[in-house]
Protein backbone atom coordinates (compact mmCIF):
# COMPACT_ATOMS: atom_id res chain seq x y z
CA UNK A 1 0.00 0.00 0.00
CA UNK A 2 0.90 3.58 -0.29
CA UNK A 3 2.80 5.35 2.82
CA UNK A 4 -0.98 7.84 2.63
CA UNK A 5 -2.57 4.90 3.55
CA UNK A 6 -0.19 3.75 6.45
CA UNK A 7 -1.17 7.89 7.02
CA UNK A 8 -5.11 6.48 7.65
CA UNK A 9 -3.84 3.22 9.31
CA UNK A 10 -1.99 4.86 11.94
CA UNK A 11 -3.45 8.11 12.55
CA UNK A 12 -6.87 6.06 13.31
CA UNK A 13 -5.30 3.06 15.06
CA UNK A 14 -6.49 0.17 12.55
CA UNK A 15 -3.75 -2.14 12.84
CA UNK A 16 -5.91 -2.55 16.24
CA UNK A 17 -8.68 -3.89 14.55
CA UNK A 18 -6.73 -6.18 12.00
CA UNK A 19 -6.12 -10.29 13.00
CA UNK A 20 -2.93 -10.88 13.93
CA UNK A 21 -2.05 -12.70 10.91
CA UNK A 22 -2.75 -9.68 8.69
CA UNK A 23 0.53 -7.11 7.69
CA UNK A 24 -0.17 -4.23 6.06
CA UNK A 25 2.74 -2.04 5.06
CA UNK A 26 3.85 0.70 3.11
CA UNK A 27 5.66 0.57 -0.25
CA UNK A 28 7.67 3.36 -1.98
CA UNK A 29 4.90 6.00 -2.95
CA UNK A 30 5.97 8.96 -1.13
CA UNK A 31 7.10 11.37 -3.59
CA UNK A 32 9.77 13.43 -1.61
CA UNK A 33 11.43 10.21 -0.40
CA UNK A 34 12.51 9.26 -3.75
CA UNK A 35 12.93 11.77 -5.24
CA UNK A 36 17.00 11.19 -6.17
CA UNK A 37 19.17 13.34 -4.50
CA UNK A 38 20.51 14.67 -7.71
CA UNK A 39 17.82 16.66 -8.00
CA UNK A 40 18.01 18.46 -4.58
CA UNK A 41 21.91 19.03 -5.44
CA UNK A 42 21.28 20.65 -8.54
CA UNK A 43 18.66 22.38 -7.00
CA UNK A 44 20.53 24.15 -3.89
CA UNK A 45 23.92 24.36 -6.25
CA UNK A 46 21.29 26.58 -8.22
CA UNK A 47 20.24 28.61 -5.62
CA UNK A 48 23.84 29.18 -3.98
CA UNK A 49 24.50 30.36 -7.51
CA UNK A 50 21.44 33.47 -7.45
CA UNK A 51 19.01 31.42 -9.23
CA UNK A 52 15.29 31.46 -7.75
CA UNK A 53 14.55 27.99 -6.94
CA UNK A 54 10.38 27.28 -6.37
CA UNK A 55 10.09 23.92 -4.45
CA UNK A 56 6.84 22.50 -2.51
CA UNK A 57 7.10 23.02 0.94
CA UNK A 58 7.92 19.23 1.71
CA UNK A 59 11.51 19.37 -0.14
CA UNK A 60 13.15 21.92 1.84
CA UNK A 61 14.38 20.00 4.68
CA UNK A 62 14.98 16.78 2.79
CA UNK A 63 18.62 15.88 3.36
CA UNK A 64 20.92 16.24 0.04
CA UNK A 65 24.70 15.31 -0.73
CA UNK A 66 26.22 18.90 0.50
CA UNK A 67 23.22 20.12 2.36
CA UNK A 68 19.45 20.46 2.31
CA UNK A 69 17.51 23.27 0.27
CA UNK A 70 16.85 24.56 3.75
CA UNK A 71 20.17 25.05 4.47
CA UNK A 72 20.80 26.97 1.11
CA UNK A 73 18.11 28.95 1.82
CA UNK A 74 19.69 29.55 5.43
CA UNK A 75 23.07 30.33 3.31
CA UNK A 76 20.65 33.01 1.07
CA UNK A 77 20.19 31.15 -1.13
CA UNK A 78 17.24 32.30 -2.76
CA UNK A 79 14.68 29.01 -2.44
CA UNK A 80 11.32 30.09 -2.23
CA UNK A 81 8.28 27.49 -1.53
CA UNK A 82 5.02 27.42 -3.77
CA UNK A 83 1.63 25.57 -3.82
CA UNK A 84 1.61 24.77 -7.13
CA UNK A 85 3.53 24.90 -10.24
CA UNK A 86 1.12 28.36 -11.14
CA UNK A 87 2.86 29.69 -8.26
CA UNK A 88 5.98 29.33 -9.74
CA UNK A 89 5.48 30.41 -12.92
CA UNK A 90 4.05 34.09 -10.84
CA UNK A 91 7.12 34.47 -9.34
CA UNK A 92 8.58 34.23 -12.68
CA UNK A 93 6.57 36.91 -14.26
CA UNK A 94 6.52 39.27 -11.22
CA UNK A 95 10.36 38.56 -10.87
CA UNK A 96 11.55 38.98 -14.86
CA UNK A 97 14.71 40.03 -13.89
CA UNK A 98 15.00 37.04 -12.01
CA UNK A 99 15.85 32.76 -13.41
CA UNK A 100 13.02 30.82 -12.01
CA UNK A 101 13.14 27.32 -11.44
CA UNK A 102 10.26 25.05 -9.96
CA UNK A 103 11.52 21.42 -8.95
CA UNK A 104 9.04 19.61 -10.14
CA UNK A 105 8.80 16.36 -8.21
CA UNK A 106 5.61 13.43 -7.34
CA UNK A 107 3.83 10.83 -9.27
CA UNK A 108 0.98 10.82 -11.67
CA UNK A 109 -0.84 12.90 -9.40
CA UNK A 110 1.06 16.10 -9.73
CA UNK A 111 2.53 15.96 -13.74
CA UNK A 112 -0.60 16.77 -15.20
CA UNK A 113 -0.36 20.37 -13.80
CA UNK A 114 3.05 20.84 -14.59
CA UNK A 115 2.02 19.77 -18.31
CA UNK A 116 -1.09 21.88 -18.00
CA UNK A 117 1.16 24.40 -17.26
CA UNK A 118 3.64 24.46 -19.53
CA UNK A 119 1.33 23.61 -22.88
CA UNK A 120 -0.21 27.13 -22.14
CA UNK A 121 3.33 28.77 -21.98
CA UNK A 122 5.46 30.27 -19.39
CA UNK A 123 7.90 33.34 -19.27
CA UNK A 124 11.40 33.00 -21.09
CA UNK A 125 13.20 33.17 -17.42
CA UNK A 126 11.02 29.82 -16.03
CA UNK A 127 12.05 26.68 -15.90
CA UNK A 128 11.76 22.96 -14.52
CA UNK A 129 13.36 20.26 -13.07
CA UNK A 130 11.47 17.44 -13.99
CA UNK A 131 11.66 14.19 -11.37
CA UNK A 132 8.12 12.73 -12.13
CA UNK A 133 8.00 9.19 -11.27
CA UNK A 134 5.50 6.39 -11.95
CA UNK A 135 3.82 3.93 -9.37
CA UNK A 136 3.19 0.68 -11.28
CA UNK A 137 6.68 0.72 -12.46
CA UNK A 138 7.79 0.40 -8.52
CA UNK A 139 4.85 -1.92 -7.68
CA UNK A 140 6.59 -4.44 -10.50
CA UNK A 141 10.20 -4.14 -9.09
CA UNK A 142 8.54 -5.36 -5.61
CA UNK A 143 7.60 -8.41 -6.97
CA UNK A 144 10.84 -9.42 -7.71
CA UNK A 145 12.67 -7.93 -4.48
CA UNK A 146 13.85 -10.88 -2.20
CA UNK A 147 12.84 -11.20 1.17
CA UNK A 148 9.34 -9.68 1.28
CA UNK A 149 6.52 -11.80 0.84
CA UNK A 150 3.32 -9.69 -0.83
CA UNK A 151 0.22 -11.63 -0.77
CA UNK A 152 -1.95 -8.63 -2.39
CA UNK A 153 -1.71 -4.41 -3.25
CA UNK A 154 -3.80 -1.89 -2.19
CA UNK A 155 -3.30 0.80 -4.79
CA UNK A 156 -3.16 4.46 -4.49
CA UNK A 157 -6.76 6.08 -5.05
CA UNK A 158 -5.36 9.81 -5.99
CA UNK A 159 -3.06 8.02 -8.99
CA UNK A 160 -5.70 5.71 -9.69
CA UNK A 161 -7.70 8.58 -10.85
CA UNK A 162 -5.41 10.14 -13.24
CA UNK A 163 -4.41 6.68 -14.98
CA UNK A 164 -7.69 4.90 -14.20
CA UNK A 165 -8.12 1.21 -12.03
CA UNK A 166 -7.11 -0.44 -15.29
CA UNK A 167 -4.01 0.66 -15.20
CA UNK A 168 -3.46 -1.35 -12.14
CA UNK A 169 -5.32 -5.02 -13.91
CA UNK A 170 -1.89 -6.35 -14.77
CA UNK A 171 -1.09 -7.42 -11.16
CA UNK A 172 -3.93 -9.32 -11.35
CA UNK A 173 -3.90 -10.66 -14.74
CA UNK A 174 0.07 -11.22 -15.11
CA UNK A 175 0.89 -11.54 -11.30
CA UNK A 176 -1.94 -13.23 -10.14
CA UNK A 177 -1.63 -10.60 -7.50
CA UNK A 178 -4.91 -9.48 -5.59
CA UNK A 179 -5.32 -6.39 -6.33
CA UNK A 180 -7.53 -3.41 -4.69
CA UNK A 181 -7.58 0.49 -5.71
CA UNK A 182 -8.43 2.43 -2.80
CA UNK A 183 -9.17 5.60 -1.15
CA UNK A 184 -8.05 6.94 2.15
CA UNK A 185 -10.45 7.32 4.63
CA UNK A 186 -10.52 5.01 7.51
CA UNK A 187 -13.37 3.05 6.48
CA UNK A 188 -11.82 2.94 2.68
CA UNK A 189 -8.51 1.25 3.50
CA UNK A 190 -10.68 -0.91 6.22
CA UNK A 191 -12.70 -1.64 2.95
CA UNK A 192 -9.87 -2.90 0.88
CA UNK A 193 -8.25 -5.03 3.42
CA UNK A 194 -11.63 -6.71 3.08
CA UNK A 195 -11.92 -7.00 -0.14
CA UNK A 196 -7.82 -8.35 -0.45
CA UNK A 197 -9.19 -10.65 1.98
CA UNK A 198 -11.76 -12.27 0.70
CA UNK A 199 -9.47 -12.75 -2.78
CA UNK A 200 -6.93 -14.60 -0.90
CA UNK A 201 -9.93 -16.98 0.66
CA UNK A 202 -11.47 -17.57 -2.40
CA UNK A 203 -8.15 -18.22 -4.23
CA UNK A 204 -9.01 -15.18 -6.98
CA UNK A 205 -6.44 -12.56 -7.93
CA UNK A 206 -8.49 -9.84 -9.34
CA UNK A 207 -8.55 -6.00 -9.75
CA UNK A 208 -11.38 -4.38 -7.75
CA UNK A 209 -12.14 -0.50 -7.56
CA UNK A 210 -12.97 -0.04 -3.95
CA UNK A 211 -12.65 4.11 -4.34
CA UNK A 212 -14.93 3.85 -7.63
CA UNK A 213 -16.61 7.36 -6.13
CA UNK A 214 -13.62 8.89 -7.33
CA UNK A 215 -11.85 6.52 -9.68
CA UNK A 216 -12.86 5.27 -13.08
CA UNK A 217 -11.80 2.21 -14.76
CA UNK A 218 -10.18 5.00 -17.85
CA UNK A 219 -8.62 7.19 -15.29
CA UNK A 220 -8.63 10.90 -16.40
CA UNK A 221 -8.93 10.83 -20.11
CA UNK A 222 -7.15 14.61 -20.27
CA UNK A 223 -4.96 14.38 -17.90
CA UNK A 224 -3.25 11.58 -19.57
CA UNK A 225 -3.31 13.50 -22.65
CA UNK A 226 -1.68 16.07 -21.04
CA UNK A 227 0.98 14.25 -19.60
CA UNK A 228 1.72 12.07 -22.95
CA UNK A 229 2.24 15.42 -24.94
CA UNK A 230 4.38 16.77 -22.70
CA UNK A 231 6.42 13.94 -21.19
CA UNK A 232 8.43 11.04 -22.54
CA UNK A 233 8.64 7.47 -20.37
CA UNK A 234 11.85 6.18 -19.68
CA UNK A 235 14.00 4.15 -17.30
CA UNK A 236 14.29 6.50 -14.06
CA UNK A 237 16.44 6.76 -10.57
CA UNK A 238 14.49 6.32 -7.63
CA UNK A 239 16.19 7.80 -4.19
CA UNK A 240 17.63 4.06 -2.36
CA UNK A 241 15.86 1.72 -4.63
CA UNK A 242 18.09 2.51 -8.00
CA UNK A 243 16.58 2.70 -11.42
CA UNK A 244 13.82 1.12 -12.53
CA UNK A 245 12.53 0.76 -16.00
CA UNK A 246 10.16 3.16 -17.58
CA UNK A 247 9.70 4.65 -14.66
CA UNK A 248 10.16 8.10 -14.94
CA UNK A 249 8.96 11.09 -16.66
CA UNK A 250 11.30 13.61 -18.49
CA UNK A 251 10.42 16.28 -21.09
CA UNK A 252 9.86 15.59 -24.27
CA UNK A 253 12.59 17.42 -26.76
CA UNK A 254 10.00 20.16 -27.50
CA UNK A 255 10.22 21.16 -24.24
CA UNK A 256 14.27 21.66 -23.84
CA UNK A 257 13.91 24.93 -24.16
CA UNK A 258 12.05 25.09 -20.67
CA UNK A 259 14.03 22.00 -19.02
CA UNK A 260 16.54 23.33 -16.22
CA UNK A 261 18.54 20.54 -16.97
CA UNK A 262 19.07 21.45 -20.02
CA UNK A 263 19.82 25.02 -19.84
CA UNK A 264 22.16 25.15 -16.84
CA UNK A 265 25.44 23.49 -16.25
CA UNK A 266 25.64 21.84 -12.99
CA UNK A 267 29.36 20.95 -11.10
CA UNK A 268 29.77 17.03 -11.40
CA UNK A 269 29.77 15.68 -7.68
CA UNK A 270 29.11 12.18 -6.50
CA UNK A 271 25.67 12.45 -5.19
CA UNK A 272 24.47 10.43 -2.33
CA UNK A 273 21.66 9.11 -1.83
CA UNK A 274 21.33 6.97 1.49
CA UNK A 275 23.98 8.27 4.38
CA UNK A 276 25.98 5.51 6.38
CA UNK A 277 23.25 3.85 9.09
CA UNK A 278 20.32 5.38 7.09
CA UNK A 279 17.84 2.44 6.45
CA UNK A 280 15.32 4.65 4.11
CA UNK A 281 15.89 1.96 0.92
CA UNK A 282 14.77 -0.84 3.09
CA UNK A 283 11.70 1.28 4.77
CA UNK A 284 10.35 2.28 1.45
CA UNK A 285 10.34 -1.11 -0.12
CA UNK A 286 8.57 -2.83 3.44
CA UNK A 287 11.55 -4.89 4.29
CA UNK A 288 11.82 -3.19 8.16
CA UNK A 289 9.23 -0.91 9.69
CA UNK A 290 10.87 2.29 10.39
CA UNK A 291 11.48 1.79 14.06
CA UNK A 292 13.50 -1.25 13.24
CA UNK A 293 16.25 1.35 11.90
CA UNK A 294 18.79 2.23 14.94
CA UNK A 295 18.56 5.98 14.28
CA UNK A 296 14.77 6.09 14.18
CA UNK A 297 13.75 8.77 17.31
CA UNK A 298 17.45 9.08 18.06
CA UNK A 299 19.84 10.47 15.42
CA UNK A 300 17.05 10.67 13.17
CA UNK A 301 13.74 13.33 14.21
CA UNK A 302 11.25 15.26 12.12
CA UNK A 303 13.18 18.33 13.37
CA UNK A 304 16.79 17.18 12.26
CA UNK A 305 15.78 14.19 9.54
CA UNK A 306 18.51 12.21 8.16
CA UNK A 307 16.96 10.10 6.20
CA UNK A 308 14.39 11.30 3.27
CA UNK A 309 11.34 9.05 5.15
CA UNK A 310 11.33 11.12 8.19
CA UNK A 311 10.68 14.58 6.34
CA UNK A 312 7.09 14.46 4.97
CA UNK A 313 4.03 14.21 6.02
CA UNK A 314 3.91 11.08 3.55
CA UNK A 315 6.97 9.59 5.09
CA UNK A 316 7.00 6.20 6.02
CA UNK A 317 9.23 6.89 9.18
CA UNK A 318 7.51 10.77 9.81
CA UNK A 319 4.03 9.16 9.64
CA UNK A 320 5.71 6.10 12.61
CA UNK A 321 6.77 8.81 14.75
CA UNK A 322 3.71 10.98 14.47
CA UNK A 323 1.42 8.02 15.33
CA UNK A 324 3.84 5.53 17.27
CA UNK A 325 6.64 3.77 16.84
CA UNK A 326 5.35 0.25 17.21
CA UNK A 327 2.86 -1.45 13.81
CA UNK A 328 0.73 -2.41 15.98
CA UNK A 329 0.17 0.47 18.39
FE1 LIG B 1 15.98 6.74 7.27
FE2 LIG B 1 15.61 8.08 9.56
FE3 LIG B 1 13.82 6.33 8.80
FE4 LIG B 1 16.19 5.52 9.67
S1 LIG B 1 14.62 6.56 10.85
S2 LIG B 1 15.11 4.77 7.90
S3 LIG B 1 17.50 7.17 8.87
S4 LIG B 1 14.36 8.24 7.77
Amino acid sequence: MAPIHEQTISRFGLRSLLPEEVEVIAGPGCPVCVTPTVALDRAVELALRGVTVTVFGDLLMVPATRMSLLEAKARRGDVRVVYSVSDAVEVARRNPEKEVVFVSVGFETTAPTTASELLRGVPENFSVMCYHRLIPPAMELLLGVGDIHIDGFICPGHVAAIIGAGAFRVFAEAYKMPTVVAGFEPNDVLLAILMLLRQLRDGEARCENEYSRVVREEGNLKAQKLMSEVYDVATADWRGIGRIPQSGLFLKREFEDVDAEKRYEFTPIKHVDINPGCNCHLVMVGKIYPSECRLFGKTCTPQKPYGPCMVSSEGTCRIYYKYGEHPKL
